[in-house]
């Protein structure tokens, strides 16, 4: 059954977002196949991010991903890669729709909550990244 990587930022933890995302992926019905909460080092936001290394807000986005623990989840389900993003919306949380977490919760492009993959195969390298220890069948 196909996964996804999805990752709740330091900003969606420190203000207690962690229940409210949880259970809009677990009432839509995917299931939880792994979580963690951990600090994120530079080296690893910057493998978790490598294909933007050459944007000018690559630093930031490190510096941001680091400012504190995170919770990284495997989700698993029908098409659950597409319809994660779905679930998250648009990267800019002005663009976001109403209804979506980064279109309920925040404002800021660079302190928008949650990660998702973009792809089955991005989704599949991310998991390999962020659990080499695996997930639960
Ligand atoms: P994510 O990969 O975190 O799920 P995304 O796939 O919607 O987000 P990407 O293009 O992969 O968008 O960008 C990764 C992250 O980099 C964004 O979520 C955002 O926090 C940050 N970011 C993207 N574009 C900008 C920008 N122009 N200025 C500042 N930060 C940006
Ligand atoms: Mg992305």
């Amino acid at each position: 059954m196909e996964q996804t990587y999805i990752m709740i930022k330091p900003d969606g933890v420190q203000r207690g977002l962690v229940g409210a995302i949880i259970a809009r992926f677990e009432t839509k019905g995917f299931y939880l196949r792994g979580m963690k909460m951990m600090s994120v080092t530079k080296e690893h936001a910057e493998k978790h991010y490598a294909d933007l290394s050459s944007k000018p807000f690559f630093g930031d986005l490190v510096d941001y991903m680091c400012s504190g623990p995170v919770v990284c989840m495997v989700w698993e389900g029908k098409e659950v890669v597409k319809t994660g993003r779905k679930i998250i919306g648009a990267t800019n949380p002005l663009a976001s729709e109403p209804g979506t977490i980064r279109g309920d919760y925040c404002i800021e492009l660079g302190r928008n909550v949650i990660h998702g993959s973009d792809a089955v195969d991005s989704a599949k390298h991310e998991i390999g990244l962020w659990f080499p220890e695996g997930v639960s069948e």
